[in-house]
């Protein structure tokens, strides 16, 4: 841990982080007249009282299905509250700086600009790769945190496995592997490496395959010494009760999180046929996600066409490594029908 220590911000080494009431008292029973709650409520249910601040009863719900300790879970948010208190972990604003492989998600960035942190951007390669040597180079000592996404939104393809174990072992700061499509992918997640390496975070969420991105819940998985600080300095409350309640029903029902992903995936290999025989799709690329990357003639009239249609999608084509690309989520089979019988339609300019 004292690695760790040394990339924290020393003031956070030090910080008293706010005691809840419920820091102070955490039993389930008794007359609660310690946190100033309303004692009748608005609504059914125990919405008049805080939240567990720490979700101890998902942690552990958790921890049963991934084969890790509830110490090794922090609970946030969305995963952009975990991207966010990394980085203002670690990260010394106006001195520190992060780095991440464009083209990828968003929020890394943006949470780093927030933050007043730099952020280095290292291509990926032209099949969407890292490159670990440029990234290694581009390091320097005041970077803290690498962020890897894999499987790779927009791109869609999980990053090889070698390369990340590469910075975890090289790189001597923090190797955030954000996983929230990872329930869709042929490989498995990274999380059996928690033990032998202390600088790995990893990052899912209950937002894609868990379909609950309307309650927000993200999770990462790391040292408990990482978890530990990013409890000190999360806000008491982060989760709420609704969340918290709506969530430990989801994980007493795996199965039904593993039938989504089953016809999302069948769904996802009957969309990418189709589309592969449409002549206006010059390629679809190969996806461990929920969405495929299809790069087409003419991507923005394809769009606004699609937009009339009243099918919306991603238009990526604007990206870099990504010219003339849509990202395309994978929908229910009757959705994905009128997608594909619309694209079949689209009326091809005559030049
Ligand atoms: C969708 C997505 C998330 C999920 O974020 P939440 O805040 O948990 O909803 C995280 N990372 C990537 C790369 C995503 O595409």
């Amino acid at each position: 841990m004292d690695k760790i220590k040394q990339l924290i911000r020393p003031h956070i080494l030090n910080l008293k982080p706010y005691s809840s009431a419920r820091d102070e008292y955490s039993g389930a029973e008794g007359i609660f007249l310690d946190a100033n709650e309303n004692p009748i409520g608005s609504v059914a249910g125990a919405y008049n009282r805080y939240p567990d601040p720490y979700q101890r009863a998902i942690k552990d719900k958790i921890a049963g299905l991934k084969g890790v300790e509830a110490r090794n879970i922090f609970l946030g948010n969305g995963s952009d509250e975990a991207i966010d208190l990394l980085i203002r972990l670690f990260c010394q604003p106006e001195k520190d700086n992060v780095i991440v492989f464009p083209p990828t998600y968003g929020m890394y960035a943006v949470s780093a600009s927030i933050n007043d942190t730099g952020v280095k951007e290292v291509k990926l390669t032209s099949d969407f790769q890292i490159n670990v040597k440029a990234a290694l180079t581009a390091a320097d000592k005041r970077t803290k945190i690498i962020f890897v996404c894999s499987p790779n939104n927009p791109t869609g393809n999980l990053i090889d496995e070698q390369s990340i174990l590469s910075l975890l072992e090289q790189f001597t700061g923090i190797v955030v592997v954000d996983e929230a499509y990872i329930d869709f992918a042929a490989e498995k997640s990274m999380l059996k490496y928690l033990p032998q390496y202390r600088n790995l975070v990893v990052l899912q969420t209950f937002s894609k395959a868990w379909g609950m991105a309307g309650l927000r819940l993200g999770m990462a998985f790391a040292h408990e010494g990482i978890i530990g600080y990013l409890n000190k300095i999360k806000y008491p409350y982060n989760v709420n009760s609704g969340t918290q309640e709506l969530a430990l029903a989801a994980l007493d029902n795996e199965p039904t999180k593993n039938a989504m992903v089953a016809e999302i995936l069948n769904q996802r290999q009957r969309l990418a046929r189709e589309f592969e025989e449409l002549d206006i799709a010059v390629k679809v690329y190969l996806s461990d996600a929920n969405f495929l990357l299809v790069k087409f003639e003419d991507p923005q009239r394809i769009y606004r066409y699609l937009l009339e249609e009243k099918i919306i999608v991603r238009d990526r084509s604007n990206v870099e490594l990504c010219e003339g690309c849509l990202r395309i989520t994978v929908g229910t089979a009757e959705e994905n029908a009128k997608l594909t019988e619309c694209l079949k339609k689209y009326p091809v300019p005559q030049v």
